[in-house]
């Protein structure tokens, strides 16, 4: 008998010549082999007549094989098998990608049936790399009459392969033992989970084996928010430093700034002061827009701290950002002399009120902060992480990420002896159901309001008739001293090559189209439309140095135009930019697009956000103008999300967890049901002492999720 335990090589009567494809994909074992799941399910026993398939969609057919050959691509070699397949009502082209082998198993005269997703090129018809079985000479077949596991194909290992292997494991898998309570299974209606593995694999129907997955989604959000839950359980019993600050101070404080705070602004203040004072850390998410004014609440969290003599320390990304939060925090508190520090690669500051800006060295600075001279130390994460120690660190800012690490977290915890404070900083707005199974182990802060006095920016749709007129435009406010950020999506892919490549879409090869298309832009820009102003471009492949020059000359004003990728460097704040022109406006989220506006109407200069798009439809020129209306970007995410679909929308938020965000985005109410049942477990046994084989499970979770 075979256990989840079993090598694959081991599977009895199973076909070794697979074993090392199957190890190509990470499957060393059945439990790798069984938790490897269909992608979606086909119904293998309805056959379409080939007279009556149509492109997009995903079909059975069966049919003979014509013609078979094997050709190789021009331009990049690749290598294709293309056939020709007839039934009694029509033919259609077949064309297998990299999979050379086929020819030979599909000689001229084989019946056979072809299960794939017809694509057109022009007006011809064909069906792109479909799974395949011989039909043998009674019409039996293996795979088909049945609801089928369609796997996702990979490096020369078919889902009939997939599922040959599938059979044999299951034949002789030992019952796997439940370890889920009885009470959540039959409350979800779920199946056990020997029955589970099944069905996933081989259901009766396909209702059936998408039941099962859900079995599994399902756990995968519970281990989740359990481990979620009892992060912020372990936080409550843990000791951090009691910051305690009393309400008239802040007042006093508050008075001191050259505004007022918006409502939730207080509000976010408030929540962080009352939980910094509780003796306990803090792990904290401060979510807002950009230019919600996230800064100023955790710089006033910091005095405040700092005034009772606790040591904090605010992290960047970049120099650029280190050395914005520094000149704001002096700026804004000018008579604040317990010491505020820079710290970055090129830069060491401090300020001990009065104005005066020391230019110390490293060592000294150092020095001092280990006494515990200086009180609030800005800089990047590496430079802080790498080169300080602290006195009395008490509370840490992390600004532009969503979460402070737990590795990091663990490190600090280690070195200082006490838990400080966490609090991050995020503009990315992220729909509730997301926020939960994301950053379930953080308490949230939600600025929901721009300050009053911003002015709302122009947002206008450019028609391609309209450019030149909105280049004129561009030159005018140029002329006037103002900038402009351009920004531009990665080109279209343009063959199927590109697509078949763009499918597997990487990062890095996503990047690369993003590069191109910018340099087009530039070339554009800097050559034909405005060849006596100074354009640069920004994207991410540039090294740190590179970027952060440019940024600094653009933040100067010698740069007019910057042309960019979606990456702009986030949280920067340009207040002499007045003019944010996109690109394909058509191709982006409007989360996405209301971040890039939020990079104008910084300052007291009227702004403007243009879209430019090609596409004339009234859907999209009213989906763009919606922008105009948004209240905020939260709205707008949902909205986004409503419309596009989790992956795309994933894709631009270009979370580290993305398997399980997908999953709570399709099933939002198994969020909720998963942290209710983690709940109430966890308030029952609180160290799951009682639940050996949850405690087990969950620690198998932990070790499979990564959270950097
Ligand atoms: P973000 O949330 O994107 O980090 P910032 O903290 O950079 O935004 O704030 C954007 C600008 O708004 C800054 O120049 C800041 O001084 C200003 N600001 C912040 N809060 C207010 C307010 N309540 N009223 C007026 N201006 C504000
Ligand atoms: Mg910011």
């Amino acid at each position: 008998m075979t256990t989840l335990e079993t090598p694959i090589e081991e599977i009895p009567r199973a076909m070794g010549l697979l074993v090392p494809k199957l190890k190509h994909l990470g499957i060393e074992t059945v439990r790798d082999l069984l938790y490897h799941f269909p992608v979606r399910y086909q119904d293998f026993s309805t056959i379409t007549p080939i007279r009556d398939v149509e492109p997009g969609e995903n079909v059975v057919i069966q049919g003979v094989i014509q013609e078979i050959k094997t050709i190789r691509t021009p331009r990049r070699g690749m290598f294709l098998v293309q056939a020709a397949i007839e039934d009694e009502t029509g033919g259609i082209e077949i064309v297998w990608f990299n999979q050379i082998y086929i020819r030979r198993q599909l000689p001229i005269g084989t019946r056979v049936n072809l299960a794939g997703k017809v694509m057109i090129k022009g007006t011809r018809m064909y069906l792109t790399s479909p799974m395949y079985e011989v039909v043998s000479e009674d019409g039996e077949t293996t795979h088909t009459g049945r609801v089928v596991g369609i796997y996702p194909e990979t490096r020369g290992i078919t889902s009939k392969g997939i599922r040959y292997f599938l059979d044999r494991a299951l034949n002789d898998l030992a019952p796997v033992e439940e370890y889920l309570p009885q009470a959540m299974l039959e409350k979800n209606d779920f199946p056990e989970i020997d029955t589970a593995l099944r069905t996933v694999h081989f259901p009766a129907s396909i209702e059936e084996g998408e039941h099962a997955q859900k079995r599994f989604d399902f756990e995968d959000l519970f281990f989740l928010q359990l481990y979620n839950l009892q992060e912020k359980l372990k936080l409550q019993e843990t000791k951090a430093t009691k910051i305690t600050i009393e309400v008239d101070e802040i007042k006093k404080l508050l008075t001191t700034l050259p505004f007022e705070l918006t409502p939730s602004q207080k509000q976010s203040l408030w929540e962080i002061i009352q939980e910094i004072g509780k003796g306990h850390p803090m792990n904290r998410l401060l979510q807002g827009d950009v230019g919600s004014g996230k800064t100023i609440v955790v710089a006033l969290a910091a005095i405040l701290a700092a005034e009772h003599g606790h040591q904090v320390v605010m992290m960047a990304p970049t120099e650029i950002l280190a050395r914005q939060h520094y000149k704001n925090l002096t700026r804004f508190f000018p008579r604040f002399e317990q010491g505020i520090a820079l710290l970055t690669a090129n830069e060491t500051r401090v300020n001990y009120g009065n104005n005066l800006e020391n230019d110390v060295k490293k060592k000294a600075l150092t020095e001092e902060i280990s006494a515990g001279k200086a009180k609030i130390i800005i800089g990047t994460h590496a430079v802080i992480q790498k080169n300080v120690e602290f006195k009395n660190l008490a509370l840490v800012i992390i600004d532009e990420q969503h979460r402070f690490g737990v590795r990091q977290r663990a490190k600090l915890l280690q070195e200082q002896k006490i838990a400080p404070h966490l609090l991050s900083m995020s503009a990315t707005p992220i729909p509730r159901t997301l926020n939960l199974t994301l950053f379930g182990d953080l308490d949230l802060s939600l600025i929901t309001e721009l300050p009053k006095n911003r002015k709302p920016i122009v947002t206008n749709v450019v028609d391609p008739k309209d450019r030149q007129q909105a280049y004129a435009f561009i030159r005018d406010q140029i002329k006037q001293g103002r900038q402009t950020f351009v920004v531009c999506p990665r080109i279209e892919e343009e063959s199927s090559d590109e697509a078949e490549k763009a499918q597997q879409s990487s990062w890095n090869a996503f990047q690369k189209l993003e590069i191109k298309s910018i340099k087009k832009e530039y070339e554009k820009l800097s050559k034909t439309i405005f060849p006596d102003l100074t354009i640069e471009m920004l994207h991410g492949k540039m090294k740190p140095k590179e970027k952060e020059d440019i940024m600094e000359r653009f933040s100067e004003g010698s740069i007019n135009i910057l042309v960019s990728t979606s990456v702009i460097e986030v949280g920067i704040d340009i207040p002499n930019a007045s003019v944010m022109m996109v690109e394909g406006a058509e191709r982006f989220g409007l989360a996405q697009l209301y971040q890039f506006r939020g990079r104008v109407g910084r300052g007291e200069h009227e702004s403007y956000c243009l879209l430019f798009t090609d596409a004339h439809s009234k859907t999209t020129h009213n989906r763009l103008k919606s922008i105009a209306e948004a209240k905020n970007g939260l709205e707008l995410a949902e909205r986004d999300l409503k419309l596009r679909g989790p992956g795309e929308f994933l894709g631009d938020i270009q979370t580290g967890m993305p398997d399980l965000a997908m999953k709570a985005l399709k099933y939002p109410h198994l969020v909720k049901s998963a942290r209710d049942a983690a709940q109430e477990i966890l308030t029952q046994d609180r160290t799951l002492k009682n639940h050996p084989k949850l405690k087990a499970h969950l620690t198998q979770f932990q070790s499979q999720v990564h959270w950097e």
